[in-house]
């Protein structure tokens, strides 16, 4: 099976040179000789860390560990596969990419892929070909009544999935197609009674949902009357993620309009269309997301988005304006306008044009507020009342909140100074007031990112504690109290990663870690690794940790689970991922040392327990005594480990 030759993939790397992929993204601050540096796109920071290498064509960031070269770069921003990657940067650098069928690494799920798609082809001929047969009446008079033409329904391949339980299923399964591929596909849902599948949709008017390629990859299917729900859509599946989508936009980008409209849902959109206006795109029922920000700006430098005039539209609208501003911060190099506007009298923009006409709506379009703007009369009219009193306390909130939000330093300036007026204040006051709330939040926004970093890091410990435990079932309970059972050579999983951690803080083990939290030989089970754990110590350097040739060297004098140590200890240290950011290092080393000495307890309580059921007089007073001790320390442990 053939795959994208070698040359071509050079000379993709020799054309999207890294500077010019990357800066699509990212604003560069600082040049030192060959080397970039700016804000990560890929986590939250206020300075920055991601470097560019000319010289060597890759990019790094110090603070997430993320790097590659253009291809990964636009795998990772994009969210594209390999062959994906390539295929989008051929188009921006004018490579030609040849076509190619199946190959590649991920073969078993690109067929599987391959498959699911055209098992949804065959879906829709399935929908339209009932859409058009006597058991579709019922929904060729819905759609006269939406005004649908007959073009539109083609062009759009709207169908109809009839009542029952399988009927689709019958027609796939004589299409030859499987239950798994079935089950993959989004468009069939288990029966509790039989655990067999069944249609999800079924009396439902059909609408198939393309990618921007005119592939189609689920459906959406609306009642015929006022059952609830009136839309039902396919879930995310093999082959769709609902948030990286939008509705329409393979139509939409033969308009070759430099603007998109984005509306509601695809009703609106298939109504837009059928009215002339070409270039409407929906989010697919959900509020609009940063990949369907980035997809539209692929395709488009301005976008306009129609919100309802009511409460909750109003709400929304702040909603998403604040996540796209947020966003584009992050993406300083990703340049597209976001405009706000809406249908006079509150109706949808679809009712709209049929009232008043497609000119009349491209004025409505035309007359759409650039969002600093929007925001700033926003503040104002949200706090007038009805004699046109303005309500300055309240003003002067929303307006530093707002003027926050708006990264761009000489808009939010004007903002500043156009809203000094009404405050009665000096500009430079306020501006000052906005850059503060925006850097707090800019510090608030590092702090969260940095904890959810450091949350998936305690995951995966959590994970490994867990197959720790499965693996000690049997020996924590007697070897935490005394030591009998246990083979020399013995070293859990979780014992290993402590110790690569405790290298791999260097110094800081000994200037930045509390005396008791320091690894110690009886952390350990086997005495193999507690003579290794005294070398460490005792070879220690405040200054430089240890000198890591010296630990291999002593290694490979001894065995660990029956294997050389050093053998184990180079494994471990490429199964244990360094983070490269020094706090999550050291919590990470942390959290292994009190989950390594909680579990340790844990066996030595039940070992106490056990021994006072039958003790008495002063050896009992000396057992209670342990016990007692030992739940103050446990205390003390959750307490420190709380505090990560
Ligand atoms: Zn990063």
């Amino acid at each position: 099976m053939a795959q994208i030759p070698d040359s071509v993939i050079e000379e993709i790397l020799a054309k999207a040179d890294i500077e010019s992929v990357v800066g699509k993204y990212v604003s560069f601050t600082k040049r030192t000789g060959q080397n970039l540096f700016g804000l990560c796109p890929f986590h939250s920071e206020k300075t920055p860390s991601f470097s560019v290498s000319l010289n060597k064509g890759i990019y790094h960031c110090f603070g997430c560990g993320k790097g590659g070269n253009s291809i990964g770069f636009i795998m990772e921003i994009e969210k594209l596969s390999y062959p994906e990657a390539i295929r989008f940067l051929g188009q921006q650098y004018n490579v030609e990419v040849p076509e190619v069928s199946g190959g590649s690494s991920d073969g078993s799920d690109k067929k599987t892929k391959e498959r699911v798609s055209a098992l949804l082809t065959e879906a829709a001929r399935f929908y339209y070909s009932s859409f058009i047969s006597p058991v579709g009446e019922q929904a060729r008079q819905y759609a006269k009544k939406r005004n649908l033409s007959k073009e539109t329904l083609t062009s759009f391949g709207i169908g109809y999935a009839p009542e029952g339980w399988d009927n689709l299923y019958n027609h796939l399964i004589s299409k030859g197609y499987t239950d798994e591929e079935m089950r993959v596909s989004g468009l069939f849902t288990v029966s509790k009674k039989t655990g067999k599948l069944i249609d999800l949709f079924r009396g439902r008017l059909m609408f198939p949902i393309f990618d921007s390629f005119g592939k189609i990859i689920a459906f959406g299917g609306r009642s015929l009357g006022d059952e609830m729900p009136k839309y039902v859509n396919s879930p995310d599946s093999l082959v769709y993620k609902k948030q990286e989508h939008l509705y329409g936009l393979n139509f939409a980008k033969k308009a070759k309009s430099n603007q998109l409209i984005i509306v509601e849902g695809y009703m609106d959109t298939i109504a837009m269309h059928q009215a002339g206006i070409n270039n409407a795109v929906a989010s697919l029922g959900t509020a609009f997301t940063d990949s369907q920000l980035r997809l539209a700006s692929r395709y488009a430098e301005e976008v306009v988005f129609f919100f309802d005039s009511d409460k909750a539209g109003q709400n929304a609208a702040l909603r998403a304006i604040r996540m796209m501003l947020k966003f584009l911060k992050k993406m300083s190099g990703l340049k597209i306008r976001i405009k706000i506007a809406y249908v006079p009298d509150g109706k949808d923009p679809d009712e709209y044009i049929r009232n008043n006409g497609k000119e009349s709506f491209a004025n409505v379009v035309a007359n759409a507020k650039d969002v600093d703007d929007y925001l700033f009369e926003r503040a104002y009219n949200d706090n007038c009342d009805a004699d046109g009193k303005l309500d300055l306390y309240k003003y002067q909130e929303d307006i530093i909140l707002y003027g926050s939000w708006i990264t761009d330093d000489l808009r939010r300036e004007k903002m500043a100074s156009n809203a000094a007026v009404y405050l009665g204040a000096n500009y430079k006051t306020v501006l000052n007031r906005m850059d503060e709330v925006m850097n707090s939040a800019l510090a608030e926004q590092a702090a969260a990112d940095k904890r959810d970093l450091v949350r998936t890091e305690k995951q995966i410990v959590k994970q490994r504690e867990e197959e720790y435990s499965e693996e000690t079932e049997d020996t924590s309970v007697q070897s935490s109290v005394e030591v009998k059972n246990t083979k020399d050579d013995i070293v859990f999983l979780q014992e290993l990663k402590l110790f690569v951690m405790a290298v791999r803080l260097k110094e800081n083990l000994a200037t930045d870690i509390d005396r008791e939290d320091v690894l110690r030989p009886g952390d350990f089970r086997g005495a193999n690794m507690k003579r290794i754990v005294e070398f460490f110590l005792k070879n220690f350097d405040e200054r430089y940790g240890i000198n890591e040739p010296l630990l291999i060297n002593e290694l490979s004098k001894t065995i660990l689970n029956g294997m050389p140590a050093e053998e184990v200890y180079l494994r471990a240290c490429d199964q244990f991922r360094e983070s490269s950011n020094y706090d999550v290092k050291r919590d990470e080393y942390l959290m292994t040392l009190y989950d390594l000495r909680l579990k340790q307890i844990e066996g030595m309580e039940k070992m106490l327990v056990k021994y006072l059921e039958s003790a008495t007089g002063s050896r009992k007073d000396d057992l209670l005594l342990r016990y007692r001790r030992l739940n103050t320390y446990r205390d003390h442990l959750i307490a420190k480990k709380e505090q990560l």
